[in-house]
């Protein structure tokens, strides 16, 4: 029996996550489960999964919480903030910690997972923005195990030979290819993106997502900062990564080797299968996963992503080329313009301009440490909420 933490339960990836586990009671047990606000749906997941420990970031969600489940489950311990956080990741009980917690938020009870050398299955992909570099050598310290869960790079890792995941070229791989759906706006009028609303940006055509990362989707944010992660997990130079639309989102991701071999990952667009795969690899256990119909999908399209229409794509490779912090400051305004885009408070289009606005105001510096990333996190915040409040005011007169 393997121990399991999942941070950000109650989130989208944190759902699925607990939907595999429960199809194999005989091989995993929930130890911690973590939310944020969210009380009403870890009350319901401490019904179902019986963890010793449930988690609120939130201090007064984790009052609550404990409040509700004292009548129900006694014997589940409720913890609060950063350092509950870190001690369920942390746990001697726990092989296996699921980092699904959403933004930066998500960087530190991972990293409190990896230096407790655990198996992490990453969903955080910000985590690996804001610091790859520091990141991956605490893995290699901390002789973690990283497997990727978002979809492209769960693909990427299973098209690799095992053991030289981060070794391209002895690999003999020329290339990485990364899928894009293109999201909800790729063939959307230039004119009328001006004025799109949130729920039109969140409502993906293939994938059922949290809310910041359908917009992300939808920017192609989301496949610049997949660009960062994948030079970070694979080593990979940027120049060998290479995006590419795809708008059935079945095959998830390539690689392509020198001989002229392209080996792809496909499979229905589910998060299950690559939850599954990361949680039980190199063995495969079964997902709940729809099968995959060949004869139905029928055509395969690919397309190359239009920077002019997705201007958060160009910015990301832009931060990637400057390096140091400015990885960390392209997504720390994301976060920021994302929140006031979902608030209504500025248009979608303005997201772009605030990220672009933010890295040009903000001179990147090498990341050292952690304490210098945050606090380029910090700074970021800083500027991208006066040029959300400029903005705003500019919209409102
Ligand atoms: P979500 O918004 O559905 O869930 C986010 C989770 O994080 C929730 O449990 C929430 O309570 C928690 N959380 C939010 N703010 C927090 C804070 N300040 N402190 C502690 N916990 C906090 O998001 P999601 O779609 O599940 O995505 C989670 C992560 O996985 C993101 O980094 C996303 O990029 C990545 N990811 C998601 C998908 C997907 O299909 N949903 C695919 C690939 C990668
Ligand atoms: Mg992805």
């Amino acid at each position: 029996m393997r121990g399991v933490t999942v941070l950000g339960a109650s989130g989208s990836i944190g759902v699925n996550t607990l939907d595999v586990l429960a199809r194999h009671r005989d091989r995993y047990h929930v130890v911690g489960l973590s939310g944020n606000t969210d009380v009403a749906r870890l009350v319901e997941q401490c019904h179902v999964h019986h963890p010793q420990y449930a988690v609120m970031a939130d201090a007064v969600a984790a009052e609550q919480l404990r409040a509700r489940l004292r009548s129900v489950d006694s014997a589940i311990d409720v913890l609060s903030g950063a350092e509950g956080l870190a001690d369920i990741a942390a746990h001697a009980d726990v092989h296996v910690v699921m980092a699904a917690i959403v933004g930066a938020a998500g960087l530190q009870p991972t990293l409190a997972a990896v230096r407790a050398g655990k198996r992490i299955l990453l969903a955080n992909k910000e985590a690996l923005v804001m610091s790859g570099r520091i990141f991956m050598e605490e893995v290699q310290r901390h002789n973690a195990e990283l497997l990727p869960v978002d979809s492209e790079h769960n693909a990427i890792f299973q098209c690799l030979p095992i053991g030289r995941e981060r070794d391209l070229e002895g690999a003999g791989v020329r290339r990485i290819l990364l899928t894009a759906s293109g999201g909800p706006f790729r063939t959307a009028a230039l004119e009328s993106l001006r004025t799109v609303t949130p729920a039109q940006a969140c409502a993906h055509p293939n994938w059922e997502m949290g809310r910041k990362i359908s917009v992300d989707s939808a920017t192609m944010m989301n496949k610049g900062l997949e660009v960062i992660e994948a030079r970070w997990l694979f080593d990979a130079a940027p120049e060998h990564i290479q995006v590419v639309v795809h708008p059935q989102s079945v095959i998830h991701s390539l690689v392509e080797y020198v001989d002229g071999s392209i080996l792809a990952q496909l499979g229905s667009p589910d998060m299950r299968t690559p939850i599954a795969c990361a949680l039980a690899w190199p063995e495969r256990i079964e997902a709940g996963v729809a099968r995959l119909d060949l004869l139905q999908v029928a055509r395969l399209d690919f397309e190359t992503p239009d920077i002019t229409r997705f201007p958060c794509l160009r910015l990301a490779y832009e931060a990637l080329a400057r390096g140091g912090t400015a990885t960390a400051v392209l997504n720390a305004a994301n976060e920021v313009a994302v929140q006031a885009f979902l608030a209504g408070r500025i248009g979608y289009t303005v997201i772009a301009e605030v990220v672009e606005g933010a890295l040009s105001e903000i001179s990147a510096c090498e990341a050292e440490s952690l304490a210098v990333i945050l606090e380029a996190d910090e700074q970021a915040r800083a500027v991208a909420a006066e040029l959300v409040a400029a903005r705003e005011t500019r919209t409102s007169l």
